[in-house]
């Protein structure tokens, strides 16, 4: 078959430790004098320091929720209008990034952010500059399209063009705080990204090239990112894994592991990387093949089933949910059906319908 393949990644990405610093120049560089920094209470002092040295941070919302909803984006695009910004900046993890980027979208023209979410009304051509500053290592969310919102009970993936954000500053010093079963939950959801992105049925070469990259990075350095946060070498590798995990996955989009994520975050509670782990390795095991062997040789494994047993440690290092019997009481009937109708599920590689999923799961009694 003709190879064939459309590749775009308009983010300008700044990386490097102290990189933050820069905050305030790129914010001019922009064209921008007044802008609303989005983040998390956790973040909330840290940005009160940069706003007494950034004359343009004119604003800070600092209410963003882990599994951000709606009604945060909307109160953050109440005081942008109240604020009079001209450009958005998240600085957090993905939450907070996702909340940053449905903020840019809708905040400059006014839009009705729940129209936009249920899809009955078009985002707006125009919107807000956006810089997203990732302070977890995992999402890769500062180089996707992708914002995950929840509304009610729907946990929303939006896939648009506008979330792309306008510029990525990625400093890895801003993870060295991140808990170490918080670095272990974001470092596998990097992996996620980067093998799902490798065996979609939309991969392409460039992304693949990425993905190998990322698995690499995170097989060497998770570990001892986990075990000492303070090692900044695996925190800048961690964050490279991220950026690249997130550019593997952009285009291909991801596949079986992500599409079980979303019951088992939504009922049993799982942070959204130990969701994607919870059942990557099965994923791992299942879709084998020639393509999956030559990345494990590539990044200097021995074979597929090397690789998902390095992922079960890492989960049993950090004592993240491995079986059923972790999650309590399961209604697998209902874990099935709804892993089965995901449209990711879809985009696995080996067709997964309900009886191939029950066995995956019955597997991890
Ligand atoms: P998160 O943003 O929810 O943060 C998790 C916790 O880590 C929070 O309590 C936060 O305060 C804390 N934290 C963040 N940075 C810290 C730091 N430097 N030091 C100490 N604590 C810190 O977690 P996440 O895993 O980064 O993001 C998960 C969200 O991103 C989910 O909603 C998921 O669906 C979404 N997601 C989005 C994309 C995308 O492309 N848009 C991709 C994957 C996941």
């Amino acid at each position: 078959m003709a190879l064939e393949f459309l590749y775009r990644q308009p983010v300008k990405i700044r990386f490097g430790s102290g990189s933050i610093n820069s905050l305030g120049e790129e914010i001019k560089a922009l064209g921008a004098s007044r802008c609303l920094v989005v983040c998390d209470r956790f973040l909330r002092s840290t940005v009160d320091a940069m706003q007494r040295e950034i004359p343009e941070i004119a604003a800070v919302f600092s209410d963003v929720e882990e599994n951000p909803r709606l009604s945060g984006v909307i109160a953050a695009a109440e005081l942008a209008r109240e604020a009079q910004v001209d450009a958005i900046v998240g600085i957090g993890g993905g939450s907070t990034m996702d909340t940053a980027k449905f903020t840019a979208a809708i905040a400059r023209e006014n839009a009705d952010a729940l129209a936009c979410f249920k899809g009955e009304t078009p985002f707006p051509q125009t919107r807000f500059p956006m810089i997203a500053v990732p302070t977890t290592a995992g999402t890769g969310s500062e180089v996707t399209q992708v914002s995950v919102i929840s509304h009610g009970a729907e946990k929303k993936t939006i896939n648009n063009s506008v979330f792309m954000p306008t510029l990525a500053i990625v400093d890895p010093a801003l993870t060295v705080t991140v808990p170490p079963r918080t670095t272990m939950n974001t470092g596998l959801d990097a992996m996620a990204h980067a093998l799902e992105g490798y065996w979609s049925r939309n991969h392409q070469p460039i992304s693949d090239l990425t993905a190998i990259e990322a698995v690499r990075l995170v097989l060497e350095n998770l570990e001892t990112a986990y075990l000492d946060g303070s090692n900044l070498a695996a925190r800048e590798n961690m964050s490279l894994a991220a950026l690249l995990g997130g550019m593997s996955f952009a285009l291909p989009k991801t596949a079986g592991s992500h599409a079980c994520s979303y019951p088992l975050s939504e009922h049993y509670h799982l942070p959204h990387g130990e969701a994607c782990a919870f059942t990557l390795d099965s994923f791992v095991r299942i879709n084998a093949d020639e393509r999956l062997t030559l990345l494990c040789r590539r990044v200097g494994l021995s074979g597929t089933d090397e690789l998902a047993d390095r992922i079960k440690a890492l989960k049993k290092l950090a004592g993240l949910k491995m079986t059923l019997s972790d999650l309590g009481e399961v209604d697998l009937d209902a874990l099935v059906k709804e892993a089965a109708a995901h449209p990711l599920m879809g985009n696995n590689p080996v067709a997964m319908d309900e009886d191939a999923l029950r066995a995956m799961f019955e597997a991890l009694r």
